[in-house]
This record gives structure tokens, C-alpha cells and sequence, in this order.
């Protein structure tokens, strides 16, 4: 049997509540003998720098280096606002990125039958959707130098970022995007800017290369306006969409208002070895934190990406992803999914009636 030996950093406001739920989750599983369980707790975020003074205590970060996944709740607390950014609660995230080389970003969005009156979009565009994004995390603008505000000969300030990608960066992200693409529809959409941008002309050049090695599956490139308004026009035709850190990034979060609440949505960043670092896509939420109605199910949904992903146990993911569609159809919600007709539960309800439908 497999031994899972997970670091567990709950964070701020609402991350306490939701990764509850998910222990409970896993627990259930190791006692129905999927696998043997070892916890270990750290601290991040504005709890640990209350305790610690600092978001990323090297104890935290030892923890993460040495167990094989971690579950993640979220991080962020007002009261540490006017922090520099470094020092801040979300500065842990980074930390970890860096540290663990966290460069694969994994966001799926799926929109569960029940909920398709939920998105923004009309239900038939919407129901049904089941896509991934797949985003490189460690490189691009966000971190190419030269960089920074800089005067110019003539005395005006100048803001400077640079786009940078190299080749190997773009191999490994490609090479997890097919690899994804391969266990799913095997239809493979890249998004890209090289019709204007020389690293994004690259960023093509070198996914088609990578695609040689994935004759089963489909590739097709697009660019970034076109991909953004693809999806909102038609997001069902994707099925994989790679792309880089920036665009990535906005495209995500278009791609999260689509499926109706931020509650429902998991995420996974993973590194060559498959390992990683999971957790729902919101943050600390703490205008709703201490009041159990915060929805847990992207956190138990980030458990289920986690078996998949780094421990490839498919059949507990499963388990997981059907209890979670059988308490969608019972109408079971927590108030951001409440619908007419709904029973309107409190978070650890919520992840009560997940264990119920788990057997
Ligand atoms: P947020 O995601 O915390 O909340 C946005 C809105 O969604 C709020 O109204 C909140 O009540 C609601 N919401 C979020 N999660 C929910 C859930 N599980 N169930 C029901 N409703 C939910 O974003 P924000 O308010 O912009 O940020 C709050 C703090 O979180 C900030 O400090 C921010 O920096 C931080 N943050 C952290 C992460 C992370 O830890 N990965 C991500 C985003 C924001």
C-alpha cells in the first residue's frame, strides 16, 4: 500500500475551515484502506507571521521539501496589508513556488450539470464544460530582467518588463500539457502571441517540436484576444489549453467566473517529479472566515487532483469526484452555490454529506 506523506498548511481566514474538510476526506480514504496517511502541519501566511514573523518559517519550508504533496489552504490577512510585499502572507506561495520549482500551473474548470444556471454565461454554452488549463508558472515577464522604472534620457520614468522564455522552459510545460492531454480528449490548444512577439514565435516553434513526440494527440495554436474571446464565446471546444505565465494567468481567472463560484475550484502547481502544491484557486476569504459557510469542495477537489496527479491513484480521485457529483444531485450546497430547491448546509456539513456519499 501506498504511504502518502503530506505537508498540510491550512493559512488564513477560511483556509482553517476548508482544509478540515479535506483532512476528513483523506482520513476516510485511509481508512478504507486506499493508502496509509502521515500529516504533518505547518504554518504559513499571516499565522505564521504572527507566530513566527515571518509568512515562509524555515520549519514550514523543511516540511514542504521533505513530504511528497502539500495541501494548501489559502493565505492573505488585512491586518498585514501594509507589509512590503515580501513580508506579506502571499509571499509564502511564491516561497514555495520558487523553492519546490513549482513551474506547472494545473487549473481544470468543469461545470457540474447542477450548477450551469450559476455561471454568467447561458446554460447551454456553459453545461458540460470540462477543460485544463495548463500554465507555465516560473518564467515569462513576471520575472525577466531587464526590469523595474528607469529614467530615460529625456528625465521621464520608463516602466520595464521583459518577456523571456527558454527553450527548455518551454519543453518541460509542453511536455506536461500533451502528457495531461494524452489521459484526456487528446485535443491539445496552445495559446500564444507570435504574431507580434518574438518569444512567443519561439514558445510555437519549440510546442510543435514537442508535439512530434505526441502523435495521438491534436495540436492547435492560437492567439491569446482570439483564445480570451474564444472562451467566452464557445468554451466547450477546448479540451487542454497550454499557455505561458501572463496569459495564463488572466485567461485562469476568466476561465473561473465562468463555472459559477470560486468555491468549486481546484488547482495543483507541480514540478518535474509530479510533485506539488495543492489548493483551491480563491483566497482567504475573510469577509465569510470563522462562520462555517465557506464551500470546501475545491479544497476536497484539490485532494482528488493530488491523488491523481502525484500518487496516480485514480481510484480514490474517483471516489472523491463522484461523491462530490452525487452531493451536487442531492441539491446539497453551501450558501455561494444555494439554488432553489437547494439544502442549504455549513462548510463541515458540506464535507459530512462528501464522506456520506463516499461509501
Ligand atoms: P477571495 O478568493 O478570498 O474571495 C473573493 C470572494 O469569494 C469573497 O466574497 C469570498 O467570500 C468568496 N469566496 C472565496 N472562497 C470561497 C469559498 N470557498 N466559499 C464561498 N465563498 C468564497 O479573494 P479576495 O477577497 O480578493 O482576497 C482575500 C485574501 O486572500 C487577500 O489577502 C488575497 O491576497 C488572498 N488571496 C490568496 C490566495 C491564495 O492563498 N492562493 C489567492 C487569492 C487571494
Amino acid at each position: 500500500m501506498k504511504n502518502l506523506n503530506l505537508a498540510v498548511f491550512s493559512g488564513d481566514g477560511i483556509g482553517p475551515e476548508i482544509t478540515t474538510e479535506a483532512i476528513k476526506v483523506l482520513k476516510k480514504l485511509a481508512s478504507m484502506g486506499h493508502f496509509d496517511l502521515c500529516l504533518e502541519f505547518g504554518l504559513v501566511g499571516g499565522s505564521a507571521i504572527k507566530e513566527k514573523n515571518t509568512p515562509l518559517p524555515t520549519e514550514t519550508l523543511k516540511l514542504a521539501i521533505d513530504s511528497d504533496a502539500i495541501l494548501f489552504g489559502a493565505v492573505g490577512d488585512n491586518d498585514f496589508d501594509h507589509l512590503p510585499h515580501k513580508q506579506r502572507p502571499e509571499a509564502a506561495i511564491l516561497g514555495l513556488r520558487k523553492e519546490l520549482n513549482l513551474f506547472a500551473n494545473l487549473r481544470p474548470a468543469v461545470v457540474f450539470p447542477e450548477l450551469a444556471d450559476s455561471s454568467s454565461l447561458k446554460r447551454d454554452v456553459i453545461a458540460g464544460l470540462d477543460l485544463i488549463i495548463v500554465r507555465e508558472l516560473t518564467g515569462d515577464i513576471y520575472f525577466g530582467e531587464p526590469r523595474g522604472i528607469k529614467k530615460n534620457n529625456l528625465g521621464e520614468k520608463v516602466g520595464i518588463n521583459t518577456m523571456v522564455y527558454s527553450e527548455s522552459e518551454i519543453i518541460r510545460i509542453a511536455k506536461i500539457a500533451f502528457e495531461i492531454a494524452r489521459k484526456r480528449d487528446k485535443r491539445l490548444v496552445s495559446v500564444d502571441k507570435a504574431n507580434v512577439l518574438e518569444t512567443m514565435q519561439l514558445w510555437r516553434d519549440t510546442v510543435t517540436d514537442v508535439s512530434k513526440n505526441y502523435p495521438d494527440v491534436s495540436l492547435s495554436h492560437m492567439f491569446v484576444d482570439n483564445a480570451a474571446m474564444q472562451l467566452a464565446k464557445n468554451p466547450k471546444q477546448f479540451d487542454v489549453i497550454l499557455t505561458g505565465n501572463i496569459f495564463g494567468d488572466i485567461l485562469s481567472d476568466e476561465v473561473s467566473i465562468l463555472t459559477g463560484s470560486i468555491g468549486m475550484l481546484p488547482s495543483a502547481s507541480i514540478n518535474e517529479s509530479k510533485k506539488g502544491l495543492f489548493e483551491p484557486i480563491h483566497g482567504s476569504a475573510p469577509d465569510i472566515a470563522g462562520s462555517n459557510v465557506a464551500n470546501p469542495l475545491a479544497t476536497i477537489l484539490s485532494v482528488s487532483m493530488m491523488l491523481r496527479i502525484t500518487f496516480d491513484l485514480d481510484v480514490s480521485a474517483d471516489l472523491i469526484e463522484n461523491a462530490v457529483k452525487k452531493v451536487l444531485n442531492n441539491n446539497i450546497a453551501t450558501p455561494d452555490i444555494c439554488r432553489s430547491g437547494s439544502i442549504k448546509v455549513g462548510t463541515s456539513e458540506m464535507g459530512d454529506a462528501v464522506l456520506k456519499a463516499m461509501i
